[in-house]
């Protein structure tokens, strides 16, 4: 899983990629956040589950590529 992540769409900051596990359930998911603290995507990006890690780590990160499952932008 070394599929380059573009930069943050709102900030510019390095985006980074995380694993993690639902406490009770203990499914994997996935998602890629922004690394700076102070910016809107640093919590507030789509989880992926439902599939191995490694496909959860796969939606996310072309997820995150092609800006879906984002917040969008407020014009
Ligand atoms: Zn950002």
């Amino acid at each position: 899983m070394d599929k380059a992540l573009k930069s943050c769409p709102f900030c510019g900051s390095k985006a980074e990629l995380k694993e993690a596990h639902y406490l009770e359930s203990e499914l994997p998911y996935s998602y890629v956040h922004c690394t700076s603290e102070s910016c809107t995507l640093n919590h507030n990006t789509a989880h992926f589950s439902g599939n191995t890690e490694a496909k959860n780590s796969e939606n996310a990160v072309s997820a995150w590529n092609k800006r879906l499952e984002i917040p969008a932008l407020h014009h």
